[in-house]
């Protein structure tokens, strides 16, 4: 008999071996691991974790279709407020969002509803199941910029509204993020990613890769010239942070963004492809969020001894509590307390080690987490060949300065409604990182489908 109190056990590969490639970690459930923990569910009336998800999938509603056996209907029900449920039943942060507001959580594990997410979208992708598409086409045209989560949601929601959806996309390949950031290991591009594109092509939307809003055209272009009523900006935050300290110039220091696309997009890891990772034998990633991990556990991967220096402890680490699990688990070594100081670099300009200094935690700051604090005669030096930093990113300034009348906040972020993604810019809608600065999937997600909101409220009164 199985414990109630704990969810049903998942599957991964073993941490020694996939420390050595790039296959996914997890293997998600069967059919009968997941009817057995669907059964967990006690399908409240008034049901918490559907408050807790920020496109409010009907959860209860579609486990409780997994407990019969009907894997169709729970898609279909998940498929009404989620475009990309492969997606988000692997990277959501669902310990902080659904699965920690559910009542089987108070006595023992919660219901893995993430888990259960993965399967259902797995099954529709493996057996093709089509989303609902629209019955008509309304005759309005809406542009949306950038294909990751935010835009993909809002240009899914519009076409199903019958809208005319064109997503405009800067780079060669679609889904953001999701497909330059986020590692294979991870969230696999072909089996996943891609698949759940296809199902928002099914839909309708059209797509034009390689073209940089604010360069190839711009959005007023796109309204006076081209016909499209409104805009919908999904551009996300990629323009990354640094230190400002001495050596962060030097050959083999890289953002974090810059050294996974080279690795996801770029293939630095296949020999096939000539692009340089300076996949080094000893690598430094700063800083403790989702980025960093996955920076630290891809470098794991192309053979190196990493090292994550994080300036808090391990209480205060950002990234989700599975990533920093796995990482510790595949042989990361964390370097908690301690900042650097300088990054040393040898007479050929490259990088050559890392002169740091140990922290302790002072009063909180403003964000309510305790303050870090020099430890003053710490300082010391570590040897490495590479240093990846993962500080955070900001919104690129390119739409925002070739747009006229849209306005953006100190942090570069873009000004808009929560509500339905108004900015100051008549017809202009905007949400996902773009917005908020970087964020989760699944709040990029929910922007989207505020925007097409926002959108739909417009155009249906026209
Ligand atoms: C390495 C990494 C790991 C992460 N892990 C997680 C995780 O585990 N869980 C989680 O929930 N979140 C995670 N996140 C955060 C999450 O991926 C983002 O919050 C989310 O992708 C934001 O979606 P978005 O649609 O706003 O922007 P993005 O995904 O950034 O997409 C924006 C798109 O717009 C395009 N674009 C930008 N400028 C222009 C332009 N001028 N013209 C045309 N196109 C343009 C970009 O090329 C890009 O394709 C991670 C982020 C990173 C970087």
């Amino acid at each position: 008999m199985a414990d109630v109190l704990k969810k049903v056990p998942v599957r991964e590969q073993e941490a020694k071996v996939r420390a050595t490639n790039f296959e996914e970690v997890c293997y998600g459930y069967d059919k009968e691991e997941a009817m057995e923990e669907a059964v967990r569910c006690l399908n409240c009336k008034n049901a918490k974790c559907i408050q807790g998800c920020p496109v409010a999938i009907d959860i209860p509603g579609f486990i409780s279709k997994v407990k019969e056996g009907d894997i169709e209907g729970a898609y279909k029900v998940i498929g009404e407020s989620s475009a990309l449920p492969a997606i988000c039943g692997r990277v959501c942060p669902q310990e902080s969002q659904c699965e920690c507001r559910c009542i089987r959580g108070i006595k023992g594990e919660p219901v893995s509803i993430g888990k259960l997410e993965r399967f259902v979208a797995d099954y529709a992708l493996e057996h093709d199941i089509k989303p609902r598409k629209a019955e008509k086409m309304n005759g309005h045209k809406v542009a949306v910029i950038g294909s990751g989560p935010s835009g993909l949601t809002c240009a899914g929601d519009l076409a199903k509204m019958g809208y005319d959806v064109t997503v405009f996309e800067a780079l060669h390949e679609l889904g953001g993020v999701l497909v330059y950031g986020i590692p294979e290991f991870r969230l696999p591009k072909e089996k996943v990613v891609k698949k759940e594109i296809e199902k928002v092509k099914e839909l309708g939307v059209k797509f034009e890769t390689n073209v940089v809003i604010g360069k190839s055209t711009t959005i007023d272009q796109l309204m006076e010239e081209e016909e499209f009523e409104a805009v919908f900006i999904g551009s996300g935050a990629g323009l990354p942070m640094f230190m400002g300290i001495p050596g962060e110039t030097a050959n083999g220091v890289f953002s974090a963004n810059e050294y996974l696309t080279r690795s996801n997009l770029m293939k630095a890891f296949d020999d096939n492809y000539d692009t340089p990772i300076a996949a080094g034998k000893k690598v430094a990633v700063v800083g403790g969020g989702n980025v960093a991990m996955d920076a630290a556990r891809t470098a794991l991967r192309l053979g190196a001894e990493v090292h994550i220096v994080y300036r808090r402890s391990e209480a205060e680490l950002p990234a989700r509590v599975e990533e920093v699990h796995h990482a510790m688990e595949e042989g990361i070594i964390f370097n908690l307390l301690t900042n650097p100081k300088e990054i040393l670099v040898d007479e050929n300009g490259w990088v050559r080690g890392m002169r740091v200094i140990k922290m302790e935690l002072g009063e909180p700051d403003a964000s309510g987490r305790r303050r870090p604090v020099e430890i003053p005669g710490s300082e010391y030096e570590i040897e490495l060949d590479t240093v990846i930093m993962s500080l955070g990113t900001s919104p690129n300034p390119l739409i925002a300065s070739t747009t006229k009348g849209l306005e953006t906040n100190r942090r570069k972020c873009i000004v808009a409604e929560e509500e339905n993604g108004q900015t100051s810019k008549a017809c202009v809608y905007a949400g996902g990182d773009a917005v908020t600065g970087a964020a989760t999937v699944i709040l990029a997600m929910g922007a989207g489908k505020a925007g097409a909101k926002g959108i739909h409220e417009l155009l249906s009164n026209k």
